[in-house]
């Protein structure tokens, strides 16, 4: 009955060596205003000097998401009164921004959707307030950390939209290798406008603004939260209120933080000591030319390439270290059919990531091991469970696959003397299975492999060993 609408306004910390507008420095986890001068603090007569790197890097994401480079940009002052901002005004952009009208296509349940994306622009970051028991603190190291705002248009409509869109821009921001985009870092932030209006309505309901969510899965659940609870009130006959609601994780609901300002609240003004920018075609096409190969692009060669499915090249490009890793391997691995790489990669490896919290590259397990191990197991050497088990050994010891199968005399056994015994043992040790198989119960079969398997400590060969079995128990 009701259709909801997203838009998102996604703030990522460019990773610059020093601040946007002085010489500061930008690491993280430092001593507490360790990291200050009179421009970030704001002191009478201190003058900015954009960062370039800053200025190249936005103009690079700009590219990456589609939009049209502004020939002119310049910087506004947005004014507000905060504990955390110094000067009492933002260095912003407000009508010139760097970049407008980019694009970025999502795919969701095998449809592909077109979020396009209204501006993005460079801003500075403000300080960070601690609040104690009786005291509230301020951390001036991140004011003026360069931050790039990019704004959608209301183009998203339900959250899991939100959610695959976000997934995507950090990953183009990743292999751009602009920011770290860790949220945990506070480097990437973001902030939702929602609304819902009846199906088929043409005008826009009124909106809240959704802030303080610090995960992607928080997203998710902040804006589910948010429209369960508009649609609530419309249906009570109760009115929405604009305004800014905060998310609270641990309670899995928002709150009313304040009613929302307008633009003209702020009283932008031109930012007097800085001058207008210049973009020239010439620059836009050299920062073009420094982009590296984008997800999207990866994911059709890798399909192209290596003949992997959609969803297996989508999982290996995600993150671009892993793509780079994957690569490697299949690169290793000898032979045009990289599909049981592909497997193990997408499988047991990353099942190990998993269990350890980590990303695929974190394993340290070399390309070379990796592709030896699978070796190993087509050439039929070792078993699946073993290739497994050999696999864990090799995340903890970083051992090769070679020397941990000598050592734990691991190779497979597939000639039929070599498990006649174990054959034997498991048919006198259970006749009722044996019993049962004869009835026509094929379970029974299985079970009897089974108890080879354990024999052999899995060495066996379970297909020869089911051979062997059949040949035994059908001609008896
Ligand atoms: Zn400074």
């Amino acid at each position: 009955m009701y259709e909801t609408i997203i838009g998102l306004e996604v703030h990522v910390h460019l990773k610059t060596q020093t601040k946007a507008f002085c010489g500061c420095s930008t690491e993280f986890g430092q001593e507490p205003n360790s990291q200050t001068c009179p421009v970030c603090l704001g002191f009478p007569g201190s003058l900015p000097v954009l960062n370039k790197v800053a200025f190249d890097y936005a103009i690079k994401v700009a590219l990456a998401l589609n939009c049209r480079v502004q020939e002119y940009t310049k910087f506004d002052r947005k004014n507000y009164f905060y504990p955390d901002l110094p000067k009492n005004y933002q260095i912003s952009q407000y009508d010139l921004p760097i970049a407008k009208d980019g694009f970025l296509d999502i795919d969701l349940e095998g449809k592909t959707k077109h979020i396009k994306i209204r501006r993005a622009h460079l801003e500075e970051d403000a300080g960070k307030l601690i609040h104690q028991q009786e005291e509230s603190l301020v951390d001036f190291n991140r004011s003026g950390m360069p931050l790039l705002e990019i704004v959608t248009e209301p183009d998203i409509n339900s959250p899991d939209e939100a959610y695959a869109y976000l997934t995507k821009l950090k990953s183009i921001i990743e292999y751009l290798g602009v920011s770290d985009c860790d949220m945990e870092k506070g480097s990437l932030r973001c902030d939702a406008n929602v609304s819902i209006r009846k199906k088929g309505a043409k005008e826009l309901g009124v909106k809240t603004e959704v802030k303080n969510m610090n995960s992607f899965k928080g997203v998710k659940e902040a804006l589910g939260f948010e429209i369960e609870r508009q649609i609530g009130l419309l249906n009570k006959g109760r009115a929405i209120i604009q305004e800014t609601r905060l998310w609270d994780a641990k309670e899995l609901k928002t709150s009313s933080m304040r009613a929302k300002e307008e633009a003209q609240d702020y009283r932008y003004f031109p930012e007097p000591d800085l001058t207008t920018f210049v973009i020239t075609q010439e620059k836009i096409e050299e920062l073009r030319e420094s982009i590296p190969e984008l997800p999207q692009e990866k994911l059709l060669r890798f399909i192209k390439d290596y003949g992997l499915s959609e969803y297996d090249a989508g999982i290996l490009v995600a993150s671009r270290q892993g793509a780079d890793y994957a690569e490697e391997c299949f690169k290793k691995y000898p032979g045009k059919d990289k599909k049981p790489i592909a497997n193990w990669l997408i499988g047991p490896l990353l099942r190990e990531a998993n269990t350890r919290n980590c990303a695929l590259v974190d394993l340290k397990v070399s390309p070379e091991y990796l592709t030896e191990l699978v070796n190993f197991l087509e050439n039929g050497q070792i078993s699946n469970l073993t290739a497994k088990s050999v696999l864990t050994e090799m995340v903890e010891t970083k051992k090769s696959p070679a020397a941990i199968i000598q050592e734990k005399n691991l190779v497979q056994i597939s000639d039929s003397a070599g498990l006649n015994d174990a054959v034997e043992e498991a048919i006198k040790e259970n006749a009722k299975s044996v019993n049962d198989y004869k009835q026509g119960k094929s379970n029974a079969l299985m079970f009897l492999v089974g108890q080879v398997m354990r024999k052999t400590k899995s060495r066996a060969n379970p297909q020869v060993v089911q051979e062997i079995l059949k040949g035994r128990l059908d001609h008896a």
